[in-house]
């Protein structure tokens, strides 16, 4: 495979862009190689500079359920931005937005449109810690709400009451806020309540963690964290920033019938534009500001190209039969890759909800961090590199999420899976 103008560009880049990229995993630090620069994508399919095509499993990392290029999204945007493209003043489109998501995810009564997700999950974690007057959090270690400095921690060894910085430059003082637990482990929630009663605002959770490879809750866990919170006075929050809109109509909260307190939301609701929110409970949002004593703000916030292609993406999603193809489709591709592993003795554990999906390179059971840390990385790194060569592009991380998009289709999946067989033939 010819990279050559994507090396002088990454060469280039490097220059000026700490480490080439604008986000540190676009750099394949963790599989090696030149990181392929893109320069166009249409439907399944992206194409970099060089020229190669790829059927593509990343799509934006999750935005991307219709595909690239939409063309009801791209209508839809230059429609826009002929009109103007940001007045720090209401549209109208901030209204249907919104509807659409309170029409849709059951918990959510009101919602403020943010510019990404991990503005929305800071957000949600300030707006916690207003409604409930306490300082502490819990999160899970292995899940990911974006990188303000409170929720860039996670569990080392001896971190059960304090945190420590996973990042540089976030303050101890403010790291020991945020208390570590493991996920699908109920104990480990219990254990903090019982230290700290009266000091927990809110347990932030991914319902289905997807940013140590796709980790499903285990059944009753969420169940368990809902009843926990609501015993001890604390709030609960969905971090649905890639579930939201990704693993049914509902998010993940319809699809496992839990109720939490507030949610964050990405990706998807901006239809590929630089978007995020967080929703939940009226008498909880009503805090937020003008409204109440929870500041946030954002020049940009509910820019009318973002709203725009958020509105029609998720008009499309609502067309009928949209989940059940995505689902068919999905299952078809991991089904598919199941087999192709087994054929070549390797050991897998492919693990889906939805349209979002990891193939760890591990025996298996994956249900915990501890699991998905088990697996083979480097295993994975050579079959990074075998499906790119094929013309597949996925996550250049074992610990991503895959994507199936609406603009897939089935001979897509199937050559896919011929691709794989092929890629994983070279790897034994
Ligand atoms: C991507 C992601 C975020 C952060 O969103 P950005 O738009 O990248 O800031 C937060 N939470 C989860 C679960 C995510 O996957």
């Amino acid at each position: 495979m010819q990279l050559s103008k994507s090396e002088a560009l990454f060469t280039e880049a490097q220059k000026y862009i700490p480490g080439g990229v604008n986000s540190p995993v676009r750099s394949f630090r963790a599989v090696g190689g030149t990181p392929p620069f893109i320069a166009r994508g249409k439907g399944s399919r992206v194409w970099d500079v060089d020229g190669n095509e790829y059927i593509d499993y990343l799509g934006s990392w999750g935005p991307l359920v219709l595909g690239h290029s939409h063309p009801a999204v791209v209508a839809a945007l230059k429609k826009t931005a002929e009109g103007g493209t940001s007045f720090g003043a209401p549209v109208e489109g901030e209204i249907e937005l919104a509807k659409l998501i309170c029409g849709s995810l059951p918990s959510v009564e009101m919602v403020r449109l943010v510019s990404s997700g991990t503005e929305a999950c800071m957000s949600a974690i300030r707006l916690a810690r207003a409604f409930t007057n306490r300082n502490k959090i819990i999160k899970f270690a292995g899940c990911y709400h974006g990188h303000a400095d409170g929720l860039l921690v996670k569990a080392g060894s001896g971190a059960l009451t304090h945190g420590i910085p996973t990042s540089a430059g976030v303050p101890e003082s403010y790291a020991s806020e945020t208390l570590v637990a493991d996920y699908n482990d109920v104990e480990s929630v219990e254990k903090f309540f019982l230290a700290n009663p009266t000091d927990i605002a809110a347990i932030i959770i991914e319902p289905v963690a997807g940013n140590m490879g796709v980790v499903p809750p285990a059944p009753g866990f969420l169940d368990a964290l809902r009843r926990i919170t609501q015993e001890n006075g604390a709030l609960l929050i969905f971090d649905e920033v890639i579930t939201g809109f990704r693993v049914g109509p509902n998010g993940a909260q319809g699809l496992f019938g839990i109720r939490p307190d507030i949610t964050t939301m990405g990706k998807i609701i901006g239809g590929g534009l630089p978007v995020g929110a967080y929703g939940g409970r009226k008498d909880v949002m009503e805090m937020v500001a003008p409204l109440g004593a929870m500041y946030q703000a954002g020049t940009l916030s509910g820019n009318p190209l973002a709203v725009s292609a958020g509105i029609v993406t998720l008009t499309e999603l609502q067309k009928p039969g949209t989940y059940d193809r995505l689902e068919t489709l999905a299952k078809r591709l991991t089904d598919g890759l199941t087999k192709a592993f087994q054929s070549v003795e390797i050991p897998s554990t492919i693990n889906r909800v939805g349209s979002m999906f990891t193939g760890f390179f591990n025996a298996g059971p994956v249900t915990s961090l501890a699991h998905a840390e088990g697996s083979d990385t480097a295993m994975y790194g050579r079959y990074f590199h075998a499906m790119q060569e094929q013309g597949v592009y996925i996550a250049p991380s074992q610990f991503e999420a895959g994507f199936v998009s609406t603009a897939h289709s089935e001979a897509d999946i199937d050559d896919t899976i011929a691709k794989a067989t092929e890629a994983l033939q070279t790897l034994r």
